[in-house]
């Protein structure tokens, strides 16, 4: 086998083949990364995801656009709720970070906000690391990193990442923040949204692990993340603790299948390349040479969502209609086996996922039966 810098670097060509030639790489964010733990089993994903490909330009040069990014106006209301939270060098985001996550600790007073101005992503992240060195170094007051920058070595490259603001606990300890415009109301914001963020802030929690991991010693990064949010339909910020240790998990598990792209990558044909200059229908054959596990959930998480959801209409797949009823179905892979095992014209009656469509489909035929008798039957 050759050494791992040679295989390194035969991965990074064949991975710059991939991406088409001059092809810039686009850099992975939290949100890409976030987006691996809402979709784990994806490999065409992980492989577009590891190559750099932008998918958002590949979905464009297939034809079937992602509906990504935010308004010009949800933009700059989120941003002015940002700044709103942190004024007053952060005054209310640590009264919030105090009462949802360290009630035992002192009330945050004259809490330290350093200076993380530094060029470039490189000399930023260093500048984070050495803020965070020295605010847990001297423990005793909160202190609040506006912006930090953090790096995660992804597949083999730095992702640089950048969470709304950390949060250093007078014990020394870190804080994920994660501030975001939908609302809180009455304590509770869409489940879907909160779920996001907190994968979201997994991200930032396993890179804040890295760089605790080089401190001796190494001082604790809470997997409780506080979620600010405006409260019911005010501006006025409200927070919630948000465990996130089941997205870390996910998460940290991905980014370590992530390092084996070069597996997906030879799987795959010689020539195979996702440059969007090539034309649609050898595009088209490009991507459908990668495996792709659709699920509902892609809609909100993956640019090539459109094009796959297609794909797997056409196919009549089953993983269309969601996880828990893929589950379900055990070995039936298409809408039409479903059917047809429903009706009795197919299938194991042994299997019980037969067994419960037939059941299924006989009390459905009663349910019919019943209501037609029901609509003739005269009046008493
Ligand atoms: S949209 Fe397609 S590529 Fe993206 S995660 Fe879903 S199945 Fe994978």
């Amino acid at each position: 086998m050759p050494p791992p810098r040679t295989r390194e670097k035969a991965l990074r060509h064949r991975l710059a083949e991939l991406r088409g030639p001059e092809v810039p790489a686009k850099a992975l964010d939290a949100r890409a990364l976030a987006a691996l733990a809402a979709n784990p089993g994806c490999r065409r994903r992980a492989i577009l995801d590891g190559a750099g490909v932008n998918k958002a330009v590949l979905a464009d040069a297939l034809g079937s656009p992602s509906v990504f990014g935010q308004s010009q106006f949800a933009f700059v209301r989120g941003n002015a709720f940002e700044a709103k939270v942190k004024a007053d060098g952060g005054t209310e985001l640590l009264r919030l970070a105090y009462e949802k996550l360290d009630r035992a600790a002192e009330p945050p007073a004259d809490a330290r906000v350093p200076d993380l101005t530094a060029q470039g992503p490189r000399g930023r992240t260093a500048r984070t690391e050495l803020a965070l060195r020295e605010a847990t170094e001297a423990p005793g007051a909160w202190t609040l990193l506006d912006h930090p920058m953090l790096a995660l070595e992804v597949a083999g490259s730095p992702a640089f990442l950048e969470p709304d603001a950390v949060v250093v606990h007078p014990d020394g300890s870190w804080t994920v923040v994660e501030i975001k415009s939908f609302p809180m109301l009455d304590g509770a914001a869409d489940p879907a949204k909160v779920g996001a963020a907190a994968r979201q802030a997994a991200v930032y929690v396993l890179a804040l692990e890295r760089v605790a991991a080089r401190l001796d010693p190494a001082p604790r990064v809470r997997h409780r993340i506080l979620l600010v949010c405006p409260k019911d339909f005010s501006n006025l910020p409200t927070a919630s603790a948000v465990d996130v240790r089941k997205q870390r998990a996910v998460t940290a598990r991905q980014l370590d299948r992530l390092t084996r792209i070069e597996e997906i990558a030879d799987t795959l044909p010689e020539g195979t390349c996702f440059s969007p200059e090539l034309p649609a229908e050898r595009l088209t054959q490009a991507v459908e040479a990668v495996p792709a596990t659709y699920a509902p959930e892609c809609l909100s998480a993956c640019e090539l969502a459109f094009h796959c959801r297609d794909r797997s209409r056409a196919q009549d797949a089953v993983t269309r209609l969601g996880r828990p009823v893929r589950a379900e179905l055990g070995g039936l892979t298409t809408v039409g086996d479903v059917l047809a095992a429903a009706r009795g014209e197919a299938g194991d009656p042994d299997d019980p996922a037969v067994a419960a469509l037939r059941r299924a489909a006989a009390l459905r035929a009663e349910a019919l039966e019943t209501a037609a008798l029901l609509e003739v039957a005269p009046c008493p």
